[in-house]
Formats: structure tokens, C-alpha cells, sequence
């Protein structure tokens, strides 16, 4: 009888000790879930390179001379990235700037250039982003990538042109670092109900050096790192560019337009 009890008597205080040195679960969301490494899009070589001047109704997002029409995100204050040259650099420890206004549908270009001396490899390669729109400032949005994706791979739905963990472009149209390339894109807002669902998601068609990428996309939320993505109901929204963490050197952009669309 005392035998029987001593052992309840253990079962019972020893119980929650076995029951915490359980191993986790494995199915803790990780970063690596939601990378798609094939299949591996078709090297193309795009023609010569195009800046065009832009047209008499858009808005100079960046004209070669200053930031004006940039802000810093985290605390709004004037855009610390360096101009020089007609073009400018990221600031990397001031972190993402946004642009001043704010947008709907719009027809944009960019143009930005990875350095000739860019090291490091894969996503810590002339890492940066355009974030289609910025609904909620910090890392938040919807981001086109940009980074060095000759010779560089990674998970083909985080190379350049890509949709940021949703969709990877439909050949891989890049110029070498040292070579300006452009992104011409085509971006249709999402709308929402009342009731804060989606009513139409946010559809975008990008030209990555003159060469179709993504054609007519339908996005399935904002862009997360880690887990799926979510839509959050938003209006028009800033557009934004990312100051990405690693250590390569810094990329340039320059001759940056906007066309409002109804
Ligand atoms: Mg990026």
C-alpha cells in the first residue's frame, strides 16, 4: 500500500517536470517555410539599357539633384541618403526612406545601380527593395526586391524582380553590378470591404530592364518574412525603399517617376 502511494505520490510531482523537458514542436514558423528555390528562372540578356526622360504628367520622385520628396520612416525627418552625382546612395543607419506623398494606382520608374565592388552572397548581396506600397511604415508593405541575382543564387521568390516571397520573376533579366538597370512597374492598389476583407488584391506588372517579369500578379498580402501573407485593410500609402541590414556595399538609385492612375 505505502509502495503504491509513493509511487502516485512521484507520478503526480513528476509528471510536469517530464511534460516541460518535451521536446518543442516542430512546427514553430521559420523563415526557410516559405522560400521556393525552383524552379530556377531562365537567364535572359536584356538590350541596351533605356532612361527615359519622364513624361509631362508625372510626378519627379528624384531629379538627380535632392530628397526632398523623401522621408525617413522611423521618425519622418528629411531623407539622410547621400545625393551626388545626379544619382543617390542608401544610408544604411538611417534606414528606409518613403516618399512624402502618398498613392493609389500608378505607373513608376526606377533605376538603381549595385555597385562593381558588391560582395557577400545571396540575400546579403546589394539587398535592398522597393515596397510597392507602405501601408504601415517600418518593414511593412509590399516589396518588389532588388539585389545582385547574376551569378548569385537564392531562393528564386527572393531574387531580384521577384514579389518578395510570393512570386518569382518569369526569367531573370539582370545586368551586371557596375551596369544601371531599371524597373518599370504597374501597380493596381488593393481595395477592401468595410468589414476590412479584401475585395480586390493588389495586382502589379513589373518590366525588369525593359523585359516583362511579372505579368499581372495577384498578390496574396503583404510581404511577410516569416509566415504567409496578410492583407490589413489600408488607403493610399507612401512607396518606400529599403535600407537592408547587410553588410555589401550600399546601391545607388537615380531617375525615379510616377504617373498617378485612376
Ligand atoms: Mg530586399
Amino acid at each position: 500500500m505505502t509502495k503504491r502511494f509513493i509511487k502516485l505520490f512521484l507520478l503526480i510531482t513528476l509528471l510536469p517536470l517530464l511534460a516541460a523537458d518535451e521536446p518543442k514542436p516542430l512546427n514553430k514558423p521559420k523563415p526557410e517555410d516559405t522560400e521556393q528555390w525552383e524552379p530556377v528562372p531562365k537567364v535572359i540578356t536584356p538590350g541596351q539599357p533605356v532612361s527615359p526622360a519622364p513624361p509631362s504628367d508625372a510626378i519627379i520622385l528624384f531629379d538627380g539633384q535632392n530628397l526632398d520628396e523623401w522621408v525617413t520612416v522611423k521618425d519622418k525627418s528629411p531623407a539622410k541618403w547621400n545625393v551626388h552625382d545626379g544619382v543617390f546612395t542608401v544610408h544604411k543607419p538611417s534606414g528606409n526612406i518613403e516618399t512624402k506623398k502618398s498613392f493609389t494606382n500608378y505607373q513608376l520608374h526606377l533605376e538603381y545601380l549595385i555597385p562593381e565592388n558588391i560582395t557577400g552572397k545571396g540575400q546579403g548581396r546589394g539587398n535592398s527593395g522597393l515596397f510597392l506600397a507602405s501601408p504601415g511604415g517600418g518593414d511593412a508593405g509590399y516589396e518588389l526586391q532588388i539585389m545582385d541575382s547574376c551569378n548569385n543564387p537564392t531562393y528564386v521568390n527572393g531574387q531580384a524582380a521577384s514579389i518578395y516571397k510570393q512570386s518569382p520573376p518569369l526569367v531573370n533579366a539582370c545586368r551586371k553590378p557596375g551596369e544601371w538597370q531599371s524597373y518599370d512597374v504597374l501597380w493596381t492598389a488593393p481595395t477592401f470591404n468595410d468589414d476590412g476583407t479584401v475585395k480586390t488584391p493588389a495586382r502589379v506588372t513589373v518590366f525588369h530592364n525593359e523585359v516583362l517579369v511579372q505579368n499581372d500578379y495577384h498578390l496574396t498580402g503583404e510581404t511577410a518574412y516569416i509566415g504567409k501573407p496578410k492583407y490589413k485593410k489600408h488607403g493610399p500609402t507612401p512607396i518606400k525603399l529599403q535600407a537592408h541590414g547587410d553588410p555589401s556595399p550600399a546601391i545607388s538609385f537615380r531617375n525615379i517617376w510616377i504617373r498617378e492612375l485612376p
